[in-house]
């Protein structure tokens, strides 16, 4: 069993057709022993997988040590809210601790989020509803991004179809409080994925990342101690609670645990989303699964990730796709966005294409940042028309080794890291378009 099950794919957002295949169980033992939730997290070895890979039972349990409540703690709540655009933000009040389900996905070639969202929603939610158990959460805001009607709409109708339900009334009597589901459209920036800038968001303010510490997970929406959570972490939860963390552990390769969810693209015959054993090599993912190199051109690179992280090239073929064994080549799986390269395209062109998407999204709060991603832009933009100076590529060198750590979030380390890895690589590209080829 796992995530995308034909059974879990076919129900939408039905809530019942959901519990007839076998939801509501996850929840239920949730309840039967919420002490027991987190150590099965753990046990499970479930990672962040939004991107960081941060181990997620010590998130939850971080944000079940703190105190319920919240700057506005003294203040009444309000009913649900469904914010769309400029509506209302959920209320601030006496509600103690937030879960933000974060679907804000938006990291070139990620694609995992809003497919779970559509056709799964229910496991989302149960995810999050789980969580809300295990940490004492009453207040579960799932923020999507605003590009994604289909999603939203569908997340609209399963959460209400939660309302009044059983199982969440049983929740709500655990906790001592009514536990309400808030579907919280973002602003359809890309920084509002970012986790401080979602708990703004979530509040109805602008998407500004904020410097962390302190973590959502001591003081988050309204002030209150906040667990935020990528969508398909929470799906996950739900399946380990459900199958139990052993099942589920087992479910990956070569020690790594559980399954996850690659997005595909780029030169391969059959990109699309793959939920497969967490340890899969690169090769497997790249020419069993995705059909192998367009037009059977030779295997160049990939851009993990995102694009954000350094890149993977044929000698990591045989790399197993897992948090450890990219990060101890040098890499990170990020998203599990996998953007294959084949030979004939070139890395220049595809990293002035992420390093302009960077700059784009940049929020402007730190100079570096909005001033070092569109400087970076614009120099690789020159390059690559061949309008390339003298200096340009060490230059860029330069500021590939200045600017990572020079931001209040991650958006300008990710911009760096792929220059640095481009650099490094590819610079035989470089070379060629500035002439000294
Ligand atoms: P991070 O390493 O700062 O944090 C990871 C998580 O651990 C956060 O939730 C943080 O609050 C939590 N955490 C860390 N220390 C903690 C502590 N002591 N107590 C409680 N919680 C703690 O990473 P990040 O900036 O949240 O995420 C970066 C990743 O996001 C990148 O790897 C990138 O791949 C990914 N990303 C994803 C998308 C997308 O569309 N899904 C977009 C951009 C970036």
């Amino acid at each position: 069993m796992t995530v995308l099950t034909d059974e879990a794919l076919c129900v939408g957002a039905d809530l019942d057709a959901w519990l007839r295949v076998g939801g509501g169980e996850a929840l239920r033992r949730a309840l039967a022993d919420r002490a027991a939730v987190i150590p099965a997290i753990e046990a499970a070895g479930l990672r962040g997988l939004g991107g960081a890979g941060f181990p997620t039972h010590r998130k939850w349990a971080a944000v079940a040590a703190q105190r319920a409540g919240g700057e506005a703690a003294q203040r009444a709540g309000g009913g649900a809210a469904q914010r769309a655009g400029g509506g209302a933000a959920p209320p601030a009040g006496a509600d103690g601790k937030w879960i933000v389900c974060n679907g804000n996905e938006d990291e070139p070639g990620t694609f995992k989020d809003r497919f779970l969202l559509t056709r799964t929603p229910h496991q989302v939610i149960e995810g999050a509803l789980v969580a809300a158990a295990a940490v004492g959460a009453t207040q579960v805001a799932l923020y999507a991004n605003p590009r994604e009607a289909v999603a939203l709409a569908v997340l609209r109708e399963a959460a209400a179809a939660w309302a009044g339900h059983g199982l969440l009334a049983a929740l709500s009597a655990a906790l001592g409080a009514e536990v309400r589901l808030h579907v919280v459209e973002g602003s359809g920036l890309y920084i509002g994925g970012e986790e401080t800038a979602a708990v703004a968001s979530v509040m109805g303010g602008f998407p500004f990342p904020s410097l962390k510490p302190p973590f959502p997970a001591e003081h988050g929406v309204h002030g209150a101690p906040t667990l935020v959570n990528n969508v398909e972490t929470l799906a996950q939860a739900a399946l380990i609670l459900r199958i139990g963390p052993e099942r589920w552990r087992a479910l990956g390769r070569g020690g790594a645990p559980g399954t996850k969810l690659f997005s595909l693209s780029g030169d391969v015959l059959r990109p699309g989303l793959h939920e497969l054993p967490m340890g899969t090599p690169l090769r497997e993912l790249v020419f069993d699964h995705g059909g192998g190199m367009l037009a059977g051109r030779a295997f160049k690179a990939v851009f993990t990730g995102g694009p954000s992280n350094t890149l993977l090239t044929a000698a990591d073929l045989d790399a197993p796709l897992d948090f450890d064994s990219l990060r101890a080549r040098g890499s990170r799986l990020g998203t599990g966005a996998m953007i294959v390269v084949g030979e004939g395209t070139s890395i220049l062109r595809k990293t002035a294409e992420y390093v302009a998407f960077f700059a784009a999204n940049s929020c402007g709060q730190c100079p570096p940042c909005k001033i070092g991603t569109h400087q970076v832009s614009r120099l690789l933009e020159r390059i690559e028309a061949g309008r390339g100076r003298p200096g340009d590529l060490e230059a860029l060198e330069n500021l590939a080794g200045l600017l990572p750590g020079s931001g209040r979030c991650g958006l300008v380390d990710g911009a760096a890291t792929v220059l640095a890895s481009s650099l490094a690589t590819f610079r035989e590209e470089y070379e060629r378009a500035l002439g000294r080829g």
